[in-house]
């Protein structure tokens, strides 16, 4: 079976081999290609030479273990990944999230569900034409500095390393200082996501955004959450 699109390259990080073919047929059967790794090292290889589109990454895996592999992707890309929990790892999940991953499922699950987290996954990851485009500039408050053109970052005073998505979300923020976002407008401006499914994925990247830039005051710090709507961005104390 195929489907109307460009085929994406599917990265399965899986030491177990049923599940690993199991994800491969299903990658196969939506029209997608699925390169393999059945342990964490393989797997991070395996990342950096092929750029893959989306990675399904268990987290349970020998040589380095799935949140080692999920905390390099991280750092450098945001690649979708979708993690792969054991059952009774409640903690997991929200963990998994914590650290960046877009989705869980929880093993065992059926193909179906699984096919279906793929293609949602991929479908929002597609880039929106011109989203990329910011015009060169720069932008100053008591907390930050932001060079849009040079794409770098500093905070309190150290430069900070951001992926492209944490980036956006910066920006969106800054562009609008003092302003209450919903998290649907945070998917919409900095995902380019119209769907507005997943404030889990706003409530994660604000927690990431928030480490990376050393607010570690959390909900008094700068970037706060507006109860029941979304986020404010407000440098001055
Ligand atoms: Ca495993």
């Amino acid at each position: 079976m195929t489907e109307d699109h460009t085929a994406a390259q599917v990265l399965s990080i899986e030491d177990d081999e049923a599940i690993g073919d199991a994800i491969e047929a299903v990658v196969v059967k939506h029209g997608h290609h699925c390169v393999r790794a059945a342990n964490g090292r393989d797997g991070l290889r395996l990342f950096f030479e092929d750029r893959p589109d989306l990675v399904v990454l268990d987290l349970g895996l020998p040589v380095m273990d799935g949140w080692q592999v999920l905390e390099r992707i991280r750092e450098l890309s945001d690649v979708p990944i979708l993690v792969l929990t054991a059952r009774d790892r409640e903690k997991d999940k929200v963990r998994g999230l914590n650290e960046g991953a877009d989705d869980y499922l929880t093993k065992p699950f059926s193909v179906n569900e699984l096919g279906a987290r793929i293609v949602a996954l991929l479908r929002r990851a597609r880039p929106t034409p011109g989203a990329e485009v910011v015009p060169a500039e720069t932008y100053t408050d008591e907390l930050i500095s932001i060079d849009f053109g040079a794409r770098t970052v500093t905070s309190l005073g150290n430069e900070v390393q951001l992926t492209a998505l944490e980036f956006r979300l910066l920006e969106t923020f800054v562009r609008h200082v003092g302003q209450a976002l919903s998290t649907e407008q945070l998917l919409r401006l900095a995902w380019s996501d119209d769907t507005g499914v997943g404030p889990e994925r706003v409530k994660f990247s604000v927690l990431r955004l928030r480490r990376k830039l050393g607010w570690h005051q959390g909900e008094d710090g700068p970037l706060r959450a507006v109860r029941g709507y979304g986020y404010r961005y407000r440098p001055e104390s």
